[in-house]
């Protein structure tokens, strides 16, 4: 059987797949089986930070794999510690929870957040609010935080506790004197939802007021975190401080690694014996953090920032683009043809793109050369403007 029949037999159908099958890469460019080279623009939807089988990366993880791939957390382990250690001195935050993905990380804030506001406030204080149009991820709980309810509809009972507002202080007011609110949890940049930012009135008054009222603030950066927007978290763009950060996708540079940080409020939530995750912090995902992380510095990030402006020069106005949104290397066309369209036309050409509700969405590799970036902005541009 050929790789797809057998996938289409034997994987759960959850996926839609393009017709590709993808056996190699390096960096920015990834083969397939046929020996047809594609120009990576979705870097495993903002995973591959450094791009596929980058250098120091694998030298990192195969390192790590030769001393030890795992042992449980009952043990103290390298990796863990000095990826924790880095991420609080680049945040200020003060602790750090590792898990496996990045609905896990969001699991680990809510609990955070249901904990913290008991302890304080009492156990009926307990809601989360979350935006309308958010994703956070695919468990019940992280669906239930997820406010679209397409996602909901199959899945009843979700967990309860959450609702979801606009991004308007007369809605977060509103719901604050509904309901006893634990947390505000928001995407800066909605990724799943349309490569939408927030605005920076709104999450600079709704940080205001939930220092105020004392709700925590927890920033999603599953998808925006690592780099992506051109500063290290994407909350770093408003001059805002949340009090909890989770965050996954391009963390470890395409091994499974989620985190959870834990600002000065909350930093000891968290007790012995209340949470806990058996592949949490293994160190081989850990040591793979440590290369990307590391490598995040201010110099990678001006040049992240550079290369969206160039981006955005190309595609500002272009014929069949009718917006461009996001920030960094997080960016969305609402193109005048279907996303779709575009993106089936650009994968005939040789570039990988992905699309977000009506957008068509790009996340390329933080290192992505210009050249090939350059290339793959024509080719999308030509896919926009085709008329035919
Ligand atoms: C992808 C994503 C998630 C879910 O991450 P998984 O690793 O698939 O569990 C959660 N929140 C945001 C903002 C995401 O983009």
């Amino acid at each position: 059987m050929s790789i797809k029949a057998l996938d289409q037999t034997y994987v759960a159908g959850t996926y839609k797949r393009f017709p590709v099958e993808i056996v190699s890469g390096k960096g920015s460019v990834v083969t397939d089986d046929t020996g047809k080279d594609y120009i990576d623009l979705t870097s495993g939807i903002g995973v591959t930070a450094f791009g596929i089988a980058d250098d120091d990366w694998q030298a990192a993880v195969t390192a790590q794999i030769a001393k030890v791939q795992h042992m449980s957390n009952l043990y103290y382990t390298g990796p863990c510690a000095k990826l924790a250690a880095l991420l609080c001195e680049k945040t200020g935050m003060k602790k750090v929870f590792f898990s496996n993905s990045g609905a896990e990380a969001n699991e680990c804030a809510i609990k955070v957040a249901r904990k913290y506001a008991a302890d304080k406030k009492g156990a009926d204080c307990f809601t989360i609010a979350t935006l309308k149009n958010s994703f956070h991820g695919r468990t019940l709980t992280t669906l239930a935080a997820t406010g679209q309810a397409h996602y909901h509809e199959l899945f009843q009972p979700l967990t309860p506790g959450f609702i979801h507002i606009d991004p308007t202080m007369e809605s977060l007011e509103a719901a604050a004197g509904e309901h006893k609110l634990a947390a505000l949890m928001v995407e800066c940049i909605q990724g799943e939802g349309g490569v939408v930012a927030l605005n920076k009135d709104f999450l600079t008054a709704a940080r205001a007021f939930t220092e105020e009222h004392d709700i925590l603030l927890i920033t999603d950066e599953v998808q925006t975190g690592n780099g992506r927007t051109g500063e290290l978290y994407a909350y770093m763009n408003y001059g805002i401080v949340p009090d909890v950060v989770s965050t996954a996708k391009g963390l470890a540079g395409g091994l499974p690694l989620g985190a959870t940080l834990l600002g000065e409020k909350v930093q000891h939530v968290l007790g012995f014996g209340d949470h806990g995750s058996t592949f949490g912090g293994n160190p081989v995902c850990c040591a793979a953090a440590l290369s990307i992380l590391s490598r995040i510095d201010g110099a990678l990030l001006s040049e992240v920032r550079a290369k969206s402006e160039a981006l955005r020069r190309l595609f500002d106005g272009a014929p069949g683009i009718e917006s461009v949104t996001g920030l960094g290397l997080m960016l969305g066309l609402k193109t005048t043809k279907p996303a779709a369209d575009v993106v089936s036309a650009c994968l005939q050409n040789g570039v990988l793109c992905l699309t977000a509700k009506d957008k068509v969405r790009l996340l390329p590799a933080l290192n992505i050369p210009f050249e090939l970036l350059q290339t793959a902005a024509e080719a999308i541009l030509t896919a926009c403007a085709d008329t035919q």
